[in-house]
């Protein structure tokens, strides 16, 4: 039976990649009916955030996923925090310093960055060499009691086999071999504090919690040798590993870093700017996988169904933000109105437009409002721009449109309109669109030459959505108020 995890440290909100890399893990174990665990990765406590948990799995919970077994979810194999797993570790460290395949090493920090900054300027890789080398047991004991007689606290180190190749065979990269003398020495598993490190407990972890297949980014890749020497000195079977290629940022051909600010990377800002979750697990979906063929517009039941890490793309993910718009803009047209309407609603009342409790009518004026931009929105902030004209003073008139006012027949036109506008029975589009015909009857003034100056003396723009629906929105005394500033 297949099981997964995600494994994120609670170090900071849940980023693009980082959600990628849940969300690819979520669907594999959907499609093939297995297991979905999240386990937190937590002890390097001085990097941990308050709330990094939280974020991470209400995040999680936003975009539309579930999982089986996790902090909040009791299972079998937990606990699913590292730091509440600290009685698992210790033993199994333990076993391996009794085999002899690890050891307690004393070089403190200064002796290791000057052994390091030799071999830098010597133009080697840098790397742990062995402490004890070349003296006898009775010698290594005497040295370790003089350290600890000292006060020094050792860390503890696994033996790295020399001379042996590692390979694996990656879902995502292929056949992937690593000769052991390039990780750099025997590594730390235990830190001076006695948490063991991460390399030493995902191995732990993805055993013990019979993890079948890990699927993470690629700047794990080199740990992944690393991991395979843990799993040795145990005898352990190593997971199925596949590591998803990096995400490169198309207006930059960078990669997506959390200093580049020209794109928005944690998911907790798409959602307060009201992307549609649904839109972002697709679009999400499609950084670095492809279904067969050229849809790319798929619920999440179609996408468990049709997931296959084999799709897993080799060459980098392309971060598109105008893809991420196009995406979303799919999803808002088609959604359910009320979801919509209620979605903008939030976003006027956060931007102040509107009361905490809106009544009836500002709600069916939200509705008509959405209705008219729907077609043009990718998330829910953006109704608070569009909408500006019915809230703020009408902005000056920008060249174009003073342009277009400058033929005479403008005046007549908005004299006009602005008579039948006073006088109308009903203030609706219908009326609105009525008025507009009797001034094309009435003045032989027709096409671009009527309904620009009207769009223009209303809505400040020369473009924009249904004419007489804006002009309803906009109220009698707004649209007055417009039309005698354009003719002032
Ligand atoms: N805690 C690691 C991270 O957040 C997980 C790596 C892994 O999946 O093995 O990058």
């Amino acid at each position: 039976k297949i099981r997964v995890r995600y494994a994120p440290s609670p170090t900071g909100h849940l980023h693009i990649g980082n959600a990628r890399t849940a969300l690819f893990n979520y669907l594999f174990a959907r499609h093939n009916n297995g297991t979905f665990v999240i386990r937190i990765e937590d002890t390097d406590s001085k990097r941990n955030i308050a709330d990094g948990e939280k974020s991470q799995l209400d995040n999680l919970t936003w975009l539309g996923m579930d999982w089986d077994e996790g902090p909040d979810k009791p299972g079998e194999y937990g606990p699913y925090r590292q730091s509440e797993r600290l009685s698992i570790y210790k033993p199994l460290i333990q076993e391996l310093l009794d085999k002899n395949l690890a050891y307690e090493s004393f070089m403190t920090e200064e002796e290791l960055t000057k052994q390091r900054d030799k071999q830098k300027a010597r133009g080697e890789a840098p790397r742990y060499v062995y402490e004890y080398e070349g003296m006898t047991d009775e010698e290594i004991t005497a040295k370790k009691a003089e350290c600890r007689a000292a006060g020094l606290e050792p860390v503890v180190r696994i033996r790295v086999p020399q001379n042996k190749v590692y390979e694996f065979d990656d879902v995502v990269k292929g056949h992937i071999s690593f000769h052991s003398n390039t990780i750099g020495g025997d590594f730390v598993i235990q830190k001076r504090d006695g948490m063991p490190t991460y390399n030493f407990a995902v191995v732990v972890d993805d055993h013990l919690m019979k993890i079948t297949h890990v699927l993470r980014g690629d700047d794990h890749i080199a740990n992944t040798p690393k991991q395979l020497v843990v799993y040795e000195a145990f005898g352990w079977e190593p997971p199925v590993f596949g590591h998803m290629t990096l995400i490169i940022n198309t207006e930059t051909g960078k990669k997506l870093s959390k200093r580049d600010e020209s794109v928005l990377q944690f998911i907790e800002q798409y959602r307060e700017l009201g992307y549609l979750p649904d839109a972002m697990f697709n679009f999400i979906t499609l950084l670095g996988w492809s279904p067969v063929g050229e849809k790319e517009i798929f619920n999440r039941k179609e996408l468990i169904g049709m997931f296959d890490p084999n799709r897993l793309s080799r060459s980098p993910a392309s971060f598109d933000a105008k893809k991420l718009e196009w995406v979303n803009n799919q999803y808002v047209k088609n959604a359910k109105e009320d979801k919509i309407v209620d979605a903008s609603l939030k976003q006027l009342l956060k931007a102040g437009r509107i009361p905490a409790d809106p009544d009836s009518k500002t709600i069916e004026w939200a509705r008509k409002l959405v209705s008219l931009f729907k077609q043009q929105m990718s998330f829910m902030r953006q109704i608070v721009e569009l909408s500006e004209i019915f809230f703020e003073d009408p902005p000056t008139l920008n060249e174009a449109a003073q342009k277009e006012l400058s033929d005479e027949s403008a005046e007549i036109v908005l004299k006009e309109f602005a008579k039948k506008v006073q006088k109308l029975q009903i203030f609706d589009a219908t009326e609105i669109q009525n008025a507009i015909y009797t001034i094309q009857k009435e003045t032989s003034i027709r096409g671009r030459k009527l309904y620009m100056p009207i769009r223009i003396a209303t809505t400040r723009e020369t473009h924009g959505p249904e004419l007489a629906a804006s002009i309803e929105l906009l109220g009698r005394e707004k649209a007055l108020k417009h039309l005698q500033k354009t003719l002032a």
